[in-house]
């Protein structure tokens, strides 16, 4: 039996921390919704009880590393499933790039295993289950748009975003989450507008959106590195109206209503930029 599951990149609206907490994570408010840049994950049953993981790429591991792996097993255990998978990652999504290349797959394996073997599990009860993964597994099980709440494990939907154009510039540098928020200091976090955002969403009011967007990690990533601020003003300077880094980063992306203005932005990124995409939200 072969199974086929799109995982799709996810970026930030806005990403507010909110406090540490004792667990040593830390309270967050993220709105994500979700762009046409995926990776594409290949379920093959197996008759024996093993997982493997195939994929090529340098920066992530094929083995039980893998966050795609870890969620089949974690599915294996909760359900008590003997038979096992073979699970194919196309990998397209830029790595620790702050658009939950990682999250997104172990979901896609979540829904897709589901499916595969004709589960019926509710979508909460997966999200709950991709919860003790990581943090950014339960928004990616539901995808769309949605704001995430507690440390990523509490999902409410909200209206999708017309389909705009989005540009994603990363430079040539990868980001450690764990980095990005052991330099929090809560005394120092400037708090996105995400009521802001949550009303443009409601509006689909593009102008809104694109003043109200906001992330708290943006500063330390810059601080760590710079380029990444010089990417943001490159990309206003090219006619980006909402232009943010998502996640930890250090990815920036640009919002764009119109198809050719977003194609002159993507084409004076290139030669700017190390990886360049033109997409679209498919939230
Ligand atoms: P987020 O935005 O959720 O913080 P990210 O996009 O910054 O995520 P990822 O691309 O998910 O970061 O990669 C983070 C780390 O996870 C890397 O060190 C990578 O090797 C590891 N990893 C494990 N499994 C995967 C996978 N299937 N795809 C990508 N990275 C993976």
């Amino acid at each position: 039996m072969t199974h086929f599951e799109k995982a799709p990149a996810k970026i930030n609206l806005s990403l507010d921390v909110l406090g540490k907490r004792n667990d040593g994570y830390h309270d967050v408010e993220m709105i994500m919704t979700t762009v046409d840049l995926a990776d594409r994950i290949e379920l093959n049953t197996i008759q024996e009880d093993r997982i493997e993981v195939s994929l090529w790429s340098r920066y992530v591991p094929n083995d039980e590393r893998n966050l795609a792996y870890k969620a089949a097993k974690a599915f294996k255990t909760k359900y008590n499933i003997t038979k096992g998978v073979h699970i194919k990652i196309e990998k397209v999504i830029p790595v620790s790039a702050g658009l939950g290349g990682g999250s997104t797959d172990a979901a896609a394996v979540l829904r897709g295993l589901n499916k595969l073997w004709k589960m019926n599990i509710p979508t909460a009860e997966l999200a709950a289950l991709g919860a003790t993964l990581g943090s950014d597994i339960p928004f990616c099980v539901y995808g769309s748009t949605g704001m995430a709440k507690g440390y990523g494990e509490i999902i409410e939907p909200l209206p999708s975003p017309p389909p705009f154009w989005v540009i994603l510039a990363k430079p040539d540098i990868g980001v450690s989450t764990r980095t990005v928020f052991q330099r929090v200091k809560m005394d120092e976090i400037i708090h996105p507008n995400t009521e802001g955002v949550v009303q443009a969403l409601y509006n689909k009011n593009f102008a809104m959106l694109c003043e109200m967007i906001g992330n708290a990690l943006e500063p330390i990533t810059i601080s760590l590195h710079p380029e990444v601020q010089r990417i943001k003003e490159k990309m206003m300077l090219a006619g980006a109206r909402g232009v943010l880094m998502s996640g930890s980063g250090p990815t920036v992306y640009g919002l764009v209503e119109q198809e050719t203005k977003a194609q002159r932005i993507y084409n004076s990124m290139k030669g700017f930029c190390e990886e360049v995409y033109l997409v679209r939200l498919i939230g």
